[in-house]
């Protein structure tokens, strides 16, 4: 057998085209592999809160595996991928183009590491001027983020004992100019997550800000 109609589009395809199941009298699914994406996406789309909520269970459960398959894959990732010299070069290269463009991307690493470090160390007077700038002390910003440091991350509920970055919920990317940009380094505007969703949310807007980002508005 070297075809096979798939029972939903009822188009004839190659075999190759239908997913093994070892449950069938012929090996083969029944629907074609095409079928089976477009089942599983509208699936998904209907029962997104279900499916997230099950994926949520299956990562706490299955945390410290999951977390060391992720480090050995990153590990050959890294060296497979990131290790050249050209691609540090060339990496660094358009970082720098994308600040000599955007001198607002600069502004918001620097506020970025005032605030990091204003999170270590007992005021420096750099730091000072970054509180200046936002408008509040070392002590609310300590009371907003303790009792986030003890609860779980609020995107996969997994514990933030191991590590935590500090988000922005509307990324610093919508700002337009300075203005706006110290804005979203209000404490509303601060949350922290685990490192893989907040890498996973990187510059993304949360759907129910994306009205208050679109107005060019920013404001929280
Ligand atoms: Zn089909
Ligand atoms: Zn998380």
């Amino acid at each position: 057998m070297t075809t096979k109609t798939c029972t939903k589009c009822e188009v004839e395809k190659d075999i190759d085209k239908f997913c093994k199941r070892r449950d069938r009298k012929d090996g083969y699914n029944t629907i074609c592999k095409d079928c089976d994406n477009q089942k599983s996406r509208q699936y998904y789309t209907d029962n997104r809160e279900r499916v997230l909520k099950r994926c949520r269970k299956y990562n706490l459960e299955h945390a410290e595996e999951t977390k060391e398959q992720r480090s050995a894959y990153g590990k050959i990732y890294n060296k497979k991928y990131c290790q050249k010299p050209d691609i540090k070069q060339r990496r660094k290269i358009s970082h720098q183009n994308r600040i000599k463009n955007n001198p607002l991307i600069k502004d918001s690493h620097r506020l970025s590491g005032y605030l990091r470090r204003s999170l270590k160390t007992i005021g420096s007077r750099k730091d000072n001027v970054f509180f200046k700038l936002v408008g509040y002390s070392k002590s609310e910003l300590d009371n907003r983020f303790t009792p986030m440091r003890n609860s779980p991350c609020p995107m996969c509920r997994r514990s933030l004992e191991d590590g935590y970055h500090i988000d922005h919920i509307l990324p610093v990317s919508c700002a337009k100019n300075r203005e706006e940009l110290i804005k979203l380094f209000k404490l509303s505007n601060l949350q922290l997550l685990c490192p893989s969703c907040n890498l996973s949310k990187s510059n993304k807007i949360p759907k129910e800000d994306t009205v208050a980002c679109s107005n060019g508005a920013c404001l929280i």
